[in-house]
């Protein structure tokens, strides 16, 4: 049985903890953090590189993997942040050409930069 891989990310003007970060060997990841608790499965190819991520602690990494398992991370700083230090807005917006509407949320980091966190 391969131990799961873990990973803290602290954030990057006040230091509290901004994000726990766990892959089992069944390819079940748990993220922790402003948007709550949240598991999803990966499938193999993302898998490896989320694992690199959390190997190495690298957000950047992860969050190329898919934007949506790092929303702790804003890339445009390059830097991680808190539930603190994230402004969450939540939008709906309705996709061009698809019926209905759904609901997203946006985050705004500490130095103005938007980005999608859930989806
Ligand atoms: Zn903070
Ligand atoms: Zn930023």
């Amino acid at each position: 049985m391969v131990p799961p891989l873990h990973a803290e990310f602290h954030c990057a003007v006040c230091g509290a903890l901004a994000a726990t970060l766990t892959l089992d060997a069944e390819g079940m990841y748990e993220h922790v953090h402003f948007m709550g608790q949240i598991t999803e499965r990966t499938n193999s190819q993302d898998r490896d590189a989320l694992a690199d991520g959390i190997t190495r602690g690298d957000a950047a990494a992860i969050f190329a993997a898919n934007p949506l398992w790092a929303p702790f991370y804003c890339p445009e700083c390059k830097a991680v942040y808190c539930g603190e230090h994230w402004r969450v807005e939540m939008t709906f917006e309705n996709d061009e050409g698809l019926p209905g509407w759904h609901d997203c949320a946006h985050g705004t980091c500490p130095h103005g930069h938007r980005r999608l966190v859930d989806d």
